[in-house]
């Protein structure tokens, strides 16, 4: 791979991805003079490949704007002709699909909210049969890569022959920096379960916060990821919706300069202290495997007697405390966030050994 370019979005399909593809424009169509404004920057600052635009906006909180509906298929067309891109909004149901593919729309994408639900899935794609439109699956909401899998697979069933993936982060209830917890690992499963999936980034959900955008594009890249969709307002102040993760067309070209593509890190960097740090680190790491062995050792034994004693595996109050206490214990760099995670992970998974031996005995 190498530096971002302006690409054919038909050849970036077809074959191994040798620049990432670039996908960005407003969270939401808001004018014609926004999208067109927008639009135009794009074209002057960044290798723009595909003009994206949200024009039905599935919002999570009802009240909030959503979306300018049909009548902004048009505007995002007008922008995307005057700067000679194609164009890609989301669609959720058979009549968004009617009504986008009858304006002229290039290209869909199917949102978060959307790929969760089979059935949404299922008419979509029965509404796509026969059409040859590109199409852009994100991933659902919450960390289920079936779902997401399942979904491309629905498209690819009915005839549609460019299907890629947007990898957008999932919900999470642990308080993160993220507005969506990345999870990388569950690109790498969909990757194991479609190898021919293209992987596109969208680092504007993720992030939830402009901020983090460019460090989260330079990850995506690290991991060989087959594009970005980036959120682009030429004012994010002003943006009727994600105004705190969308970025300028200017700041998206200093970020995709940036950018390091394709950078092979050496197999085996040798230097000694690192080395000698590693080596600490995984005799710190033996030690921890200890710790938590006996700790479940333990677990085993407070299992035998609540089942003797016919108590219930699970304990609200002791879980309270439990993670409490460690959360408190929190500072810089082990923030209260990672202590209420581990202690919930370690927690967890020792109610359900308790329950396997309780169960098994029985
Ligand atoms: C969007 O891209 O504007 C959007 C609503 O994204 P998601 O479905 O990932 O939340
Ligand atoms: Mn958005």
């Amino acid at each position: 791979m190498t530096e971002l370019r302006t690409q054919d979005l038909e050849t970036w399909f077809s074959g191994p991805t040798e620049s990432p593809l670039l996908i960005a424009g407003p969270c939401s169509v808001e004018s014609p003079e926004q999208v067109l404004r927008t639009a135009e920057e794009l074209k002057q600052n960044a290798p723009l490949s595909l003009l994206r635009g949200g024009v039905w906006k599935p919002r999570t909180k009802p009240g909030s704007f959503e979306g300018i509906g049909t009548e902004a298929l048009q505007w995002l067309i007008d922008a995307g002709k005057a700067i000679g891109t194609p164009v890609t909004t989301e669609v959720a149901n058979a009549q968004h699909v009617e009504e986008a593919l009858k304006a002229g729309i290039d290209v869909l994408w199917i949102g978060a909210r959307t790929t969760v639900n089979p059935f949404y899935v299922q008419e979509i794609a029965d509404a796509l049969h026969g059409v040859d439109v590109p199409v852009f699956v994100k991933n659902p909401i919450h960390a289920e890569v079936g779902l997401w899998a399942g979904a491309i697979e629905r498209f690819r069933a009915v005839g549609v022959k460019h299907v890629a993936a947007v990898h957008r982060g999932f919900f999470s209830t642990a308080k993160h920096i993220y507005r969506n917890e990345p999870q990388w690992q569950l690109s790498f499963e969909l990757r194991a379960l479609l190898p021919d999936t293209k992987i596109v980034v969208d680092p504007s959900h993720i992030a939830g916060d402009r901020k983090l955008v460019p460090d989260i594009c330079q990850v995506a890249m690290d991991m060989g990821m087959d594009g970005l969709m980036v959120e682009t307002h030429w004012n994010p102040e002003i943006a009727l919706s994600d105004a705190a993760q969308q970025v300028t067309p200017a700041n998206l070209g200093a970020i995709v300069r940036d950018l390091k593509v394709n950078t092979t890190l050496p197999v085996a960097e040798s230097n000694p202290e690192l080395d000698a740090l590693r080596k600490e680190i995984d005799a710190l790491d033996d030690t921890l495997v200890g710790v938590l062995r006996d700790r479940f050792a333990l677990v085993r034994e407070i299992a035998d007697i609540k089942e003797k004693e016919g108590l219930s595996v699970f304990r609200k109050d002791r879980w309270m405390k439990l993670v409490r206490e460690r959360m408190e214990q929190g500072d810089e760099s082990m923030t209260p966030e990672f202590m209420h995670e581990l202690f919930s992970i370690i927690h967890k998974y020792s109610v359900n050994y308790q329950t396997t031996l309780v169960k098994k005995d029985k």
